[in-house]
């Protein structure tokens, strides 16, 4: 009997930050390498929440809090979700995790029995299936390809649903794609959710801030109010306030799964570190301006490459809603040979030859579930893109 627990063996190690750290360790070899893999904003902290938690620090902020968080950063939350979503939560119905991800960790954990399915459309976030698996429950992958802009279709996920159905995951502006739903088609999901009363949905929305040309946000619980008690929403810090440090993320939801998920995290984290929730709070209730910059220089960065991608030979990208993440497909470069006589077989091949070869760094489709496509971050420098894109459209010329 081995020491490693049998539930380990169900998961793998980040996809994503495999690649980043490929390419931090080639930068640390010497090689000329530009990362197009990271998940997070380029730009900092803003000055009024670093003064926030500098504060913190001398007001010796520094005790145990309540489990759930301090009920000052929950009220923070609770003000947020009705100023911005229109939905009111109490809160005793909010908690605040480790960061996003912790929050998913915590309520799946609380949720997943054996067996029970949940809905992922594909592509999707790196670590929803293999929380899922770790609790044994088992993923129900729905393929939405970009003939249709990576979203769900209500017929499919009608398709998919079955009477141990748990859970619809639904991620909008989503990591991989930059996908962005509509309230229309939004509703047009909630109505086959309201067929089914046991399906519970979560959604996602930690890019909720990032989102370009007028878009319009919303999740599927403030387009479809019968979905609050059955319903999840996922947020954090880590995007529009540029801290994912920090790790602070926060589950809101009907009171039983919360407290479920309470009484999880005071056996685990107990909570989120103090000083984060102090200066998320102000964070939360401060003037949030600084994005409109922010956004200006993410469109301006994410019509760029989405331009210069569609000069490539073989490569199709679609202009997304929102994130800062492009996922073109480059079906046309399969079977197609590298200067040195490799052959691109997937994405896999493709990312692999162009970090060797031109020193890019991006994560191939199949990590995300969805192939032959590949992810680009454009949470960089528009120099630091411009150099990438000449160097990516060198390798696709080359190829034959
Ligand atoms: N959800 C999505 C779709 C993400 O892309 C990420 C981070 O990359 C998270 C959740 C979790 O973010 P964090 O744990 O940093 O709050």
């Amino acid at each position: 009997m081995g020491i490693i627990a049998e539930r380990i063996s169900f998961i793998k190690p980040s996809p994503t930050l495999a690649i980043s750290s490929k390419a931090k360790e080639l930068k640390a070899m010497g090689r000329d390498i530009i990362s197009l893999s990271v998940g997070e904003p380029d730009f900092t902290v803003p000055d009024y929440i670093k003064d926030a938690a500098k504060k913190a620090i001398d007001n010796n902020d520094s005790r145990y809090t309540l489990t759930p968080g301090t009920v000052e950063v929950r009220k923070a939350i609770k003000d947020k979700l009705l100023r911005e979503n229109g939905l009111e939560y109490s809160v005793d119905e909010i908690t605040v995790n480790c960061g996003g991800k912790h929050s998913i960790f915590n309520v799946f954990m609380a949720t997943i029995d054996k067996d029970d399915e949940v809905i992922i459309p594909a592509p999707y976030w790196v670590s929803y299936p293999d929380v899922v698996k770790l609790f044994e429950g088992k993923c129900v992958m729905v393929d939405c390809h970009a003939k249709d802009n990576f979203k769900l279709s209500p017929k499919d996920l009608e398709n998919a649903i079955t009477d141990k159905t748990k859970w619809l995951i639904l991620n909008s502006p989503s990591n991989p794609t930059g996908a962005a739903y509509t309230k229309s088609e939004l509703k047009a999901l909630a109505e086959v959710l309201l067929k089914h009363p046991h399906v519970w949905v979560m959604t996602d929305d930690i890019y909720e801030h990032i989102v370009y040309d007028d878009f319009e946000f919303a999740n599927i619980i403030q387009t479809e109010p019968k979905l609050k008690s059955r319903g999840v929403i996922i947020n954090g810090m880590s995007k529009a306030f540029a801290m994912p440090g920090w790790r602070i993320g926060y589950a809101a939801g009907p009171l039983d799964l919360i407290k479920a998920v309470n009484k999880l995290q005071s056996q685990s984290t107990s909570h989120a570190a103090s000083i984060c929730q102090t200066a998320s709070a102000v964070g939360l209730n401060g003037d949030m301006s600084f994005l409109q910059e922010r956004n200006k220089a993410f469109k301006e960065r994410r019509d760029f490459i989405v331009a210069e991608l569609n000069k490539a030979k073989g490569v199709q990208c679609l202009t997304p809603e929102g994130a800062f993440y492009v996922y073109p497909l480059i079906e046309g470069l399969i079977g197609k040979k590298t200067k040195e006589g490799k052959v691109i077989n997937n994405d896999s091949d493709f990312a692999e030859f162009l970090l060797e070869e031109k020193g890019v760094a991006i994560v191939p489709g199949v990590a995300f579930g969805l192939s032959p496509y590949v992810r680009l971050s454009y949470a960089c420098s528009l120099d630091v893109l411009k150099e990438a894109s000449k160097r990516i459209l060198e390798f696709c010329e080359s190829l034959s």
